[in-house]
């Protein structure tokens, strides 16, 4: 039998559609843009969805209701007010930002992907993080205790579209001194999140662009087509037989 995840919910029969990333955004990027959106996959598969993908077989309305309230609708907000960044230099830093909301929103979209058996989402998993981040996303523990979690945050240069694309996230094993490191990369609209779950300490040299836990907003600038993502879009577009 179905049941909510939240943490310590017992509801079997109020399921909703849970949607993974906070349907504020795809809302916005309609609003930008004509037309319904593309919600790519990694697995090699395009659907058109007004609102996102959804899976309501995950969490009851009050959870739901919880994420959005606590994560998806202030990190939308927040998100929105970062766009003043200047581009013109490849690295940035904004003071006064709670960063630690955005390493809890980004957590909930992948913790959200994780519980999913949707067979989009059956590469997303939390490395045996699954409860642990749940109790930190309903605030039995404190986020600053999990120490496997890192995020890092980069704007794309201006480039026709990056502003009006997002994706769920997209595993990527890369490369930092030679040793290779599991995350994922969130790509939505315009910004570019990238979370590390991997319980070793990242090089010095990353610490500044750490956000867990600061409050001053550090990143740097990507070229969107060099991207990995950019590489995969472009091959799933292919795949279907369309013009990237
Ligand atoms: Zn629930």
């Amino acid at each position: 039998m179905s049941h909510c995840h939240g943490l310590g919910c017992p509801s079997t029969t109020d399921l909703v559609d849970a949607h993974f990333i906070a349907q504020a955004f795809p809302r916005q990027i309609r609003k930008r843009s004509d037309g319904a959106n593309t919600t790519v996959s990694e697995r090699r598969f395009t659907r058109r969805l007004q609102h996102g993908l959804f899976d309501d077989d995950i969490l009851c309305s009050s959870c739901d209701a919880f994420l959005g309230r606590e994560y998806d609708e202030p990190a939308f907000k927040l998100i929105n007010t970062l766009r003043v960044i200047d581009l013109a230099r490849p690295t940035f830093e904004i003071p006064n930002v709670d960063c630690d909301l955005l390493c809890a929103y980004v957590l909930s979209v992948l913790w959200r992907c994780s519980i999913s058996k949707k067979f989009e989402l059956s590469n997303i998993d939390l490395c045996g993080y699954t409860n642990p981040v749940r109790a930190a996303l309903w605030g039995a523990v404190p986020l600053s205790d999990l120490r496997a979690y890192r995020l890092l945050l980069q704007r794309y240069y201006p480039h026709p579209g990056v502003d009006k694309f997002y994706s769920l996230p997209i595993r990527v094993g890369f490369e930092v001194q030679g040793t290779a490191w599991h995350g994922y990369i969130l790509p939505l609209v315009g910004f570019r999140f990238l979370a590390i779950i991997d319980p070793r300490p990242l090089p010095a040299q990353y610490d500044p662009f750490v956000l867990n836990g600061s409050t001053v907003l550090r990143g740097s600038i990507s070229n969107f087509p060099q991207t990995f993502e950019a590489e995969q879009a472009r091959s799933v577009l292919a795949f279907h037989g369309k013009e990237p």
